[in-house]
């Protein structure tokens, strides 16, 4: 990732490793926002390198044991830490069988090296537009539990993200995990991206489907195409109605491909992500309905 900075170091800064919660807690309150905490460090160092940002404070949080968590519980959904990798989602048996959205997410995000370091938690916070953790944990309801000294509170992921590397969080606070509720028997998901030519997505999109003849739950959720992730609720609704499935598809496709306001910039024309739209949505939700 560079933006074409000339810059090879990094900017002078005081390194803290706290054991524990607490020691992390009280070096965010004392430091403000002179502080920046490190996951992976993939992100945050790449920006540092770029002086896009030059906190004098780094707070890596990877020895703080409670952070490390990755839970599932029946009826509960699955907890996932704030220093959990990408590779450790990725081996976890539970994410590839009821949360396939965001297992194929966490596979397809660039090479073993990257997924390795990187951590779902700060790839979230990072808010890139064409980031891919995004549009699976909306697609599911995700929430992100944020502490403080004195503060928890819960955030739904799509609220979270406020715009581009704009996050709903306070100096002070820091993300401990994201909470996935569970997910109904027979429900479906999938994630699908378009990078062809470009280490970004041009567009990316997390379907999940609970076609239940009694309450029927649609969301597609699309990342890369506007400043933040975004839902088609009309390409929804036609989905959660009466009719042959694959009408519906072809419907729903075309109303999504048509209803969302669409970005253009060096990477794509707005028509080629309008395109882009109907054919990935066309795919996942056929391979989603089709698949068994
Ligand atoms: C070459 C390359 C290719 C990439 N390809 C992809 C890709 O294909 N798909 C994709 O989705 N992403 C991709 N990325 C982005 C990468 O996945 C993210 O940079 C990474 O997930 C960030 O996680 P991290 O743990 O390294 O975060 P860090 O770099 O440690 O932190 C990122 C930001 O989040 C903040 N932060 C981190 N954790 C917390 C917390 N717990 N509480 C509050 N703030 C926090 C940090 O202060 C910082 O501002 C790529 C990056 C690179 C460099």
């Amino acid at each position: 990732m560079s933006f074409g900075s000339p810059y090879f170091t990094l900017p002078d800064f005081t390194y803290h490793k706290p054991k524990t919660l607490r020691e992390a807690l009280e070096l965010l309150e004392k430091y403000g926002d002179e502080a920046k905490i490190l996951a992976g460090g993939v992100g945050l160092i790449a920006f540092m390198k770029e002086r896009l940002v030059s906190p004098s404070h780094v707070i890596d949080i990877k020895g703080i044991p409670e952070l490390k968590k990755l839970e599932y519980r029946k009826g509960e959904g699955l907890v996932i830490g704030a220093t959990v990798t990408f590779s450790e989602l990725e081996s976890y048996q539970v994410i590839r069988e009821k949360y396939r959205a965001l297992y194929q997410a966490v596979k397809l995000a660039s090479d073993s090296i990257i997924r390795n370091r990187a951590t779902l938690v700060g790839n979230i916070c990072e808010a890139i537009p064409w980031v891919d953790g995004p549009p699976p944990l909306i697609a599911y309801g995700a929430e992100v539990e944020i502490k403080s000294l004195d503060k928890v509170r819960r955030v739904p992921v799509a609220e979270f993200i406020k715009g581009p590397v704009e996050i709903d969080l306070e100096p002070g606070e820091i993300v401990t995990s994201i909470h996935i509720p569970d997910v109904p028997s027979g429900a479906r998901s999938g994630f699908v991206k378009f990078n062809v030519g470009s280490e970004f997505a041009l567009v990316n999109l997390a379907a999940y489907l609970s076609l239940n003849e009694e309450k029927k739950d649609v969301r597609l959720v699309y990342g890369a195409i506007s400043p933040k992730p975004v839902r088609a609720l009309e390409a929804e609704k036609i989905l959660s109605s009466e009719g042959d499935m694959r009408t519906l598809i072809i419907s729903a496709a075309v109303k999504a491909s048509e209803e969302l306001e669409v970005i253009s910039d060096v990477l794509a024309s707005e028509d080629f992500r309008r395109h882009l739209i109907k054919i990935l949505t066309m795919n996942l939700l056929t391979e989603l309905v089709e698949g068994g």
